[in-house]
């Protein structure tokens, strides 16, 4: 088996570096996220990215660049290869030659969210704790409910009162302990930042602890690859907490370092929504850190973060690619969320179909060119969310009645 080339956590502000043995959470010194960082040096002198190739089509084949020392600590429920597919209705009726879809709702639990969960719970296991806790708008929590379930964790999720019931039963079905918050999911931190100190809850909040962003890394590795290493001229992506954004350039930069990419990095693009647009607002006023977003309210629950904690790294990987940060109404999602499924058969969430949503309004600004290969994110399927979908009342048909079946119902359209 090839071993990890996980060399050390560091912290992402004071460059402060730590023993990547230990259970660690943030910096102790500024409280800012710890990334992981791997012997490219070293991996450089020995490696082939055929190797990759002939592994199984998951996030574990990057294992050289993952966190994870022992193989036996992997929890997995299956994290397969997510499609990256041609939109060519879709780009055609907006006039974009080469737009795709990264489709991560093929995934366990049937959002991204799989990745930085299966990924923290196996250092869990590696590292020995035992009980996790995390605050959700939702599909964080129920991953972690599976992953935990799958690693015989005891698990504890709180999310906000008006988190879709699919997450809600399915946490709970999978045997977490569920809990609903007055509030947004900075609340729900608040309770279990109080249950770290009094229940011995370990926290895996997003950026709290490292790991997450190491599995969501692993959907810039696969965008690579499925390219054969020619990165797209830009990402657009859902953005709540961020993980995925800084999680997709750590990968093109690991990536740089070994060689297999060239220098050329897409825009990245922030979509986030207008209701909920902190990094949209501290970015177009030109500053490092976002202000906590007042009386926040969006359909896209995971889009729903009035603070990421790490504001400041999704600001620089936003400035250092040359993208932007965009916001789009609940109606254009919604409105998106339809014409996705029709134009091309796709299913996303309201969070997955945002990046749909911005399309218009990027190309309009020049931000996008009709000829740039694009790659869209679809972050989560939107059979969770039915009950966003309004449909026209359907016809109910009695076959012991041949006369209720009239020609005229074939011929309306439903
Ligand atoms: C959590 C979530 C997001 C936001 O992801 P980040 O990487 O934390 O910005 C987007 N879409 C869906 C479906 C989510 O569950
Ligand atoms: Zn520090």
């Amino acid at each position: 088996m090839e071993k990890s080339y996980f060399a050390h956590l560091e912290c992402s502000a004071c460059g402060r570096a730590f023993d990547p043995h230990g259970v660690r959470t943030t910096c102790p010194d500024c409280e800012q996220p710890l990334l992981a960082r791997y012997d490219l040096d070293a991996l450089k002198r020995s490696f082939d990215p055929e190797r990759w190739r002939e592994r199984p089509a998951t996030m574990w084949r990057y294992r050289e660049l993952l966190p994870v020392f022992d193989e036996k600590s992997i929890v997995t429920l299956g994290e397969t290869q997510t499609p990256l597919l041609p939109l060519p209705r879709l780009g055609e009726a907006l006039g974009l030659r080469d737009l795709w879809l990264k489709d991560e709702t093929r995934l366990p639990t049937g959002t991204f969210k799989a990745r930085g969960l299966a990924m923290a719970v196996s250092k869990c296991v590696e590292l020995g704790i035992k009980r996790v806790a995390i605050p959700s708008a939702g599909n964080a929590a129920e991953a972690l409910s599976a992953y935990a379930a799958r690693a015989g964790l005891e698990c504890f999720v709180f999310m906000p009162q008006d988190a879709p019931l699919a997450n809600q039963r399915v946490c709970q079905a999978a045997g977490a302990r569920v809990f609903l918050v007055k509030g947004l999911i900075g609340d729900a931190g608040r309770i279990v930042q109080q249950g770290v100190k009094t229940e011995g809850w370990f926290d895996v909040s997003t950026f709290k602890e490292p790991y997450r962003l190491e599995g969501k890394k692993t959907m810039g590795f696969e965008l690579a690859e499925q390219l054969q290493w020619e990165l797209p001229d830009a990402v657009v992506y859902p953005t709540g907490g961020g993980t995925g954004l800084v999680g997709f350039w750590k990968a093109f930069e690991e990536l740089g370092e070994l060689g297999l990419v060239g220098e050329k990095r897409p825009k990245m693009i922030a979509v986030q929504a207008e209701g909920c647009a902190p990094i949209v607002k501290a970015f177009h006023e030109g500053r490092d850190e976002a202000e906590p977003w007042e009386g926040a309210r969006t359909i896209a629950g995971g889009l729903r973060v009035p603070k990421p904690f790490a504001d400041r790294l999704i600001l620089r990987v936003l400035r250092a690619s040359g993208g932007t940060a965009v916001a789009v109404s609940d109606r254009e999602i919604l409105e998106s969320m339809k014409r996705l499924a029709r134009a091309e058969g796709l299913f996303a969430s309201p969070e997955g179909a945002a990046p749909v949503a911005a399309l218009p309004k990027l190309l309009r600004e020049g931000v996008l060119k009709p000829t740039e290969r694009i790659v869209l994110l679809n972050s989560g399927t939107l059979l969770k969310h039915v009950e966003l979908l309004e449909g026209s009342e359907l016809p109910v048909l009695d076959p012991h009645q041949s006369d209720s079946l009239s020609r005229s119902l074939w011929e309306e359209p439903s």
